[in-house]
């Protein structure tokens, strides 16, 4: 299995304690690096429908947060990339709430007009729910809402398709799975599940890769690398994710 999409949270000047927070300069490096080495970016709708194009990958970006407007869209721009974003409904133009990170920063989320323009220059958008809860274990009718609810804002204040679902800290299980299907959602990602490392996942499974602060640009490679040097980062992303955790539980308890 190979992976192609990348996925990023934050790009800002400011320095965060956490996993999620790349620094702009550190982040037009990784894309120069990628350029170098002869990889091409689409957004998710361009990969899957170019499969055989192998060097073809899409950054995606979570939560959208606003500083990927202020820091990462002036680079991508540069070299004509468009990404995919993966917004919240209830948290546009808002501040994040629920993100517990040892800078104690609170971010803004990208505003409406920040998303129109971005839409305006190729950018793909999905949808990453209506307020970004844990769906494995809600009842039906939360993930009902929280997946047809989000597509149709989303696709009604910005007149485009929202074709792509993520899920909110990776879970996913059969019955999202399938409601997603049945919202009309084209793909759903989620976690980087080890058992597609040899095998390739259900065509409606988009598997992706977070891209971290501590990651060189060797990890980077090694991400969308065809062969045994991907485990490492599959393994790696669940380590990350079992720690980032503990930053749900910690909001729990607030
Ligand atoms: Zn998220």
């Amino acid at each position: 299995m190979k992976n192609r999409v990348l996925v990023y949270h934050k790009v800002d000047v400011r320095p965060e304690l956490g996993a999620g927070c790349i620094s702009p300069k550190r982040f037009s490096q990784q894309i120069e690096h990628l350029l170098n080495r002869g990889f091409e970016f689409g957004t998710l709708y361009d990969i899957r429908k170019n499969q055989n194009k192998t060097k073809l990958i899409a950054l995606t970006f979570d939560d959208g947060y606003q500083n990927v407007f202020l820091y990462a869209y002036p680079i991508l721009k540069e070299f004509g990339i468009p990404a995919t974003l993966f917004l919240i409904t209830n948290f546009l133009g808002a501040q994040n709430t629920w993100d517990v990170n040892l800078g104690g920063i609170k971010y803004q989320h990208l505003t409406i007009d920040n998303i129109a323009k971005l839409i305006d220059n190729g950018w793909e958008i999905g949808s990453h729910g209506v307020s970004h809860c844990m769906l494995a274990g809600m009842p039906t009718s939360t993930i009902r809402e929280e997946l047809r609810l989000s597509k149709q804002t989303l696709e009604q204040q910005f007149m485009t398709d929202v074709r792509y679902f993520c899920t909110p800290f990776g879970k996913l299980n059969r019955q999202i799975i399938c409601e997603a299907q049945s919202a009309g959602y084209q793909g759903i990602c989620g976690f980087f599940p080890f058992k597609y490392y040899k095998e390739n996942p259900p065509d409606f499974i988009i598997p992706r890769l977070a891209v971290y602060s501590f990651d060189t640009l060797r990890a980077l490679e090694r991400k969308l690398a065809n062969n045994w040097q991907i485990r490492f980062e599959i393994i790696k992303q669940n380590v990350v994710n079992f720690c980032a955790n503990g930053t749900v539980i910690v909001h729990n308890l607030k």
